[in-house]
């Protein structure tokens, strides 16, 4: 298995986040790539460079406006608040009040959902580059090998059609799920970020073409809390299609596993033509975010769980932060995922 990856992945360098009303030091760092990257280097064949995004599939996804929003409003902002080196708004707008204003203040509250998904001069550098990855990975699969890996940076899930949430602006696996649809019929997104994908579930909450399936940390207690219940089951035409399986908070290898295998069960019962897997590894005993227990041997066997649904499958990069065990965890779940695959 290949990995896909672009240095311009390792800009977007945000230096704080807010934790119990304080701004501490952030961990959705160009670090974690690195820890990953060279992971990576390890425990797949080859890195390679993706070829540049078609924003025309990313556009399917995302609103045009946003996307302008996420390419120009850092320089719109440094022209207003010339001091500024980053774009985090403060206020935003809610179940009351909905209108989208031309003002630039109004625009960032409108299309950044929270204090953590902040806008530097990079960002769009970076997150199309992170695009470019899974797009690539995927072209791959679509070509006939039978997985690649994606090692993207900014992660993507929790991104919305037209808001940046959690960390995530362009959501990748959905960019990644609209590029298999064009030549495939059916996809399943299967996500084992400890977070709720509460974006993706949210772009194809009304489609039956592209199933959503996501294990994570019970929103009662953990973010996105407003979204990731068990009965939120699809809508419309995608009535049905959309599976979440929320596991108590700070359960370990047993408990995260056996959603797992309800997930892989929901997927088989679907027969996807392709997988994409969004591969987050916050689910870590060692994980900053301390959400759940997964040893490095839960990896292990996931992966394995994971591989052994024997559909070509795009693994892409969702979170993960540092720990000393960030990049055995990848290790390890790409090991199992290989043997389970028996590739
Ligand atoms: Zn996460």
């Amino acid at each position: 298995m290949i990995t896909v990856f672009h240095p311009d992945e390792l800009g977007h360098h945000v230096r704080t986040r807010l934790l119990g009303g304080r701004l501490v030091e952030a961990v959705e760092t160009p670090g974690r790539l690195s820890a990953l990257l060279e992971a990576a280097r390890t425990c797949t064949s080859a890195i390679v460079e993706p070829k540049p995004a078609d924003i025309a599939v990313i556009a399917e996804i995302h609103d045009g406006d946003y996307l302008k929003f996420l390419e120009t409003g850092f320089a719109a902002w440094k022209e207003r608040f010339p001091d500024s080196i980053e774009l985090r708004p403060s206020l935003h707008p809610n179940a009351y009040m909905r209108r989208l204003p031309d003002d630039l203040l109004g625009r960032a509250g409108y299309y950044i959902n929270d204090a953590a998904s902040v806008l530097l001069e990079d960002t769009w550098t970076a997150s199309l580059a992170s695009a470019a990855s899974a797009l690539d990975a995927t072209q791959r699969v679509l070509d006939g090998e039978v997985a690649a890996y994606a090692l993207c940076r900014p992660p993507g899930h929790h991104a919305y059609r037209d808001m940046a949430c959690g960390y995530c602006f362009l959501n990748n696996t959905g960019i990644a799920a609209a590029l298999a649809r064009r030549s495939i019929d059916r996809v399943t997104i299967l996500d084992v970020d400890v977070h709720h994908g509460n974006g993706t579930q949210s772009i194809f909450y009304d489609r039956a073409d592209i199933q959503t399936v996501s294990v994570h940390a019970d929103p009662k207690t953990t973010f996105p809390f407003y979204a990731g219940y068990a009965d939120e089951r699809g809508a419309g035409a995608g009535e049905g299609y959309n599976l979440n399986l929320p596991v108590a908070a700070n359960s370990g290898d047993e408990a995260y596993l056996g959603a797992v295998e309800q997930a892989i069960a929901a997927t088989r019962a679907y027969s996807p033509d392709l997988v994409v897997l969004a591969l987050g590894l916050d689910a870590s005993e060692a994980d900053p975010f301390a959400c759940m227990r997964v040893t490095s041997d839960g990896f292990s066997r996931m992966g394995e769980m994971l591989g052994a649904i024997g559909r070509p499958t795009v693994i892409i990069q969702e979170g993960g932060y540092p720990s000393p065990i960030l990049g055995e965890n990848l290790i390890r779940f790409m090991e199992g995922f290989r043997s389970g695959a028996g590739a």
